[in-house]
């Protein structure tokens, strides 16, 4: 396993957009889930290039797992994926987009689907998590890796398992304290009314199983 020091510039930047950017904490979120409808135009994308890619719309899904029992809550979807590489690049450098350099490199101008510019909303995930995994496979290739952070002492990466392509992304919750209740993001409904809330316009089906109770 490889362990990794943010770069000082980001370990300064993550402290502050985990303490200050966001007025509201749910709008992690809204982040995670433009990332993951991100990574499903960028299949879209390719596949309108690619001959051998076909882009069949029934595989193509975000989806949101909340866990009271282990307080995870999981994002996952069946994007494009990130190599080792991306993984390191994309998530371990903060103001790094890798979506503003994919539309820079097919030129896909303003106005299309792809969210992603300041490389910055991925770590809203730490406003509300204590330590966050992600899991992902990239579209073309074979192997997985697991990046791990728990906020400002760095990532770790190493080579895992996933049969799919795409991106898992789990958040360990943070306990509740006496001026935030975390467990609003473990509960389905809640974080259904976040989703309509924020994410209303997103063209992907995000899908949650919601408890009967
Ligand atoms: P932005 O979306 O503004 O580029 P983020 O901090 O939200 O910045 O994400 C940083 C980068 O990490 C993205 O540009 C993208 O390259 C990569 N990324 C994040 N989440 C995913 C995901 N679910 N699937 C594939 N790539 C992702
Ligand atoms: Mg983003």
């Amino acid at each position: 396993m490889e362990k990794k020091q943010f770069q000082a510039e980001s370990k300064r930047l993550l402290e502050m957009m985990v303490n200050s950017i966001y007025s509201q904490k749910e709008v992690f979120l809204r982040e995670l889930i433009s990332n993951a409808s991100d990574a499903i135009d960028k299949i879209y994308y390719k596949a309108l290039t690619d001959e051998n890619l076909r882009f069949e719309s029934e595989s193509y899904y975000i989806k949101v797992e909340p866990d009271k029992e282990s307080r995870t809550l999981k994002i996952i979807d069946t994007g494009i994926g990130m190599t080792k590489e991306e993984l390191e690049s994309n998530l371990g450098v903060i103001a790094k987009s890798g979506s503003l350099a994919f539309k820079k490199e097919n030129e896909i101008k303003d106005g299309y689907d792809i969210i992603g510019q300041f490389g910055v909303g991925f770590y809203a995930a730490f406003m509300v998590a204590d330590v966050v995994t992600v899991i992902s496979k990239a579209q073309g290739s074979e192997a997985a890796f697991k990046w791990e952070s728990e906020g400002t002492d760095g990532y770790s990466i190493e080579p895992t398992t996933k049969e799919t392509v795409g991106t898992e992304i789990t958040l360990k919750i943070k306990e509740n304290t006496e001026d935030e209740n975390y467990d609003e993001y473990l509960d389905s409904y809640q974080l259904k009314s976040i989703i309509k809330k924020y994410s209303d316009f997103i063209r992907y089906p995000i899908k949650m199983e919601i408890e009967s109770s």
